[in-house]
């Protein structure tokens, strides 16, 4: 993986009618800022239930977006991350269909979980709720087949969305030919989207149990096999994450974006820097993504303590609802439809309040930590909650999710913040110190001072959080310069 910023996006989200806009994009307004793109579901469809992650075909791209040849094209602009949607299809899918219609006899059947084929022996009230959730129901929807028997099928997410039977042959065959459509198209990464919910087991969580790692193990060996990196998305306690990022090529550093919160709003970056002491150098950092602000990644898990103070994290929370003007609370947890009520529903710069510095101090921060960037369209443009998004779907997480027509893309990016923001990312994607040594000095409560090192190269980031001060210093051909646009 190149060590440079990665854009997150949707293509249709971001004033692109389709693939080939998007190449555009970043031939033009977008160039330089960006060495690959996690370009979220561009299956068929992209506008099911979960905004692309409940595919109906899944080796299909969206015809309204354009083609595999489209995307290998992009593909010679930008590395593509692509997400392998392990856990589930969509309940139209042909084989789910094939399956409702014909029951043990369509040639699908092995392909779906339902509550027999996990419990052949029937389950107790203590082994169903020991099942880990991000959501208050049970993993189980109701389906009628066509000759009038109910089955209770796994459904970990939406009802529309049909847990697949991974450890089955006919799992293990749908998930190699999507690699191989993959490789074909120009995708060089991919996002075990939801992957710790793989693997269900009686008696177990059935939330990345050791078979998940082995599962993750061996389609990792397959993808690698066909050049293809693997980042395993989970949520989870940060000793889990620690653990998990052992035996895995990449994972997401999700405990990031409340410990910078916690930094800024605080003035006390102790718990940032406890994090930085022990987190996985092979992550993938984010302050914001698709989804909402992850709260499990940071806080404490059976009596055990998490990176911030119960109480301290409870008053964070509070504090983005009140600097989103309760926004984000209309948003978030049962307040709207929502798939994690372990998650805020807010855009970042809103949870700062749009505090402008604060938030280039968050980005500069993201950058200097360990692992590689990516960076959100909608933090791109240091975007607001889109409250008439929200009304229109009751969907928590399109708060942060706004449809950007190209005028409004061409007016933040002459921002003056944005100009700033983009001048940091390119230092980011281009200085030779980044690709060395990460130092995290020793300084008081207040401060936060990081540097990179790389044989003659350097590069620091000094913050002073009583001071408001933000500054970058960097050598350029022997000498020392600081990067006066953020300061
Ligand atoms: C994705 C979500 C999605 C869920 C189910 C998550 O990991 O990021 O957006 O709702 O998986 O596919």
């Amino acid at each position: 993986m190149k060590n440079q910023i990665q854009l997150i996006t949707y293509v249709d989200r971001l004033a692109c009618k389709n693939i080939k806009e998007l190449k555009a994009l970043f031939q033009n307004q977008l160039k330089g800022l960006f060495g690959g793109v996690h370009i979220l579901p561009f299956y068929y469809p992209i506008d099911g239930e979960d905004a692309g992650f409940d595919p109906i075909n899944h080796q299909q791209i969206d015809p309204r977006l354009g083609n595999w040849e489209d995307l290998k094209s992009l593909s010679t602009e930008v590395d593509i991350m692509a997400d392998l949607i392990v856990n589930h299809v969509s309940a139209q899918s042909v084989q789910f269909q094939d399956y409702l219609a014909k029951g043990e006899a369509s040639k699908y059947a092995s392909l779906f979980l339902s509550f027999d084929s996990v419990f052949p022996k029937g389950a107790t009230e203590k082994e169903i709720l020991k099942i880990y959730r991000p959501r208050p129901n049970l993993p189980f929807t109701m389906y009628k087949l066509a000759d009038g028997s109910t089955k209770l099928i796994w459904t970990t997410f939406t009802s529309n969305q049909i847990d697949i039977d991974v450890s089955s042959e006919m799992g293990k065959q749908y998930l190699e030919d999507i690699l191989s459509v993959f490789q074909k198209g120009g995708v060089t990464m991919i996002r075990l989207d939801a992957a710790g919910y793989a693997i269900k087991k009686p008696g177990t969580s059935s939330f990345m149990i050791e078979d998940t790692f082995e599962f993750i193990g061996q389609l990792s060996e397959k993808a690698k096999a066909k050049g293809i990196e693997v980042l395993v998305e989970i949520h989870s306690y940060f000793q889990t994450q620690i653990e998990i990022a052992k035996r895995v090529d990449y994972v997401y550093d999700f405990a990031l974006p409340v410990l910078v919160l916690d930094t800024l709003f605080n003035k006390n970056t102790t718990s940032l820097k406890k994090w930085l002491a022990v987190s996985p150098r092979n992550a993938i950092t984010v302050l914001d993504t698709h989804d909402g602000i992850g709260i499990v990644d940071v806080g404490s898990k059976n009596g055990k303590p998490g990176l911030i103070e119960d109480e301290i994290l409870d008053e964070i929370v509070n504090q983005m609802h009140r600097n989103s003007k309760g926004n984000s609370l209309k948003a978030t947890g049962e307040a709207a439809s929502n798939l994690d009520l372990y998650q805020v529903n807010c855009t970042y710069f809103d949870a700062l309040g749009g505090d402008e510095k604060a938030y280039l101090m968050a980005r500069a921060i993201q950058f200097f930590v360990p692992g590689v960037p990516q960076v959100y369209y909608v933090g791109l443009f240091a975007g607001e909650n889109d409250m008439e998004l929200l009304a229109k779907t009751n969907v928590g997480r399109d708060i942060n999710r706004h449809y950007y027509n190209i005028e409004e893309i061409n007016a933040h990016l002459e921002r003056p913040l944005i100009q700033k923001l983009k001048e940091l990312m390119v230092f980011r994607n281009t200085h030779p110190a980044f690709d060395g040594t990460f130092n995290l000095q020793e300084t008081p409560n207040h401060i936060l001072h990081i540097v990179w090192e790389n044989n003659m190269d350097k590069a620091e980031l000094y913050i002073d959080l009583n001071a408001e001060q933000l500054d970058i210093r960097f050598s350029e051909n022997g000498k020392y310069h600081r990067l006066k646009s953020v300061i």
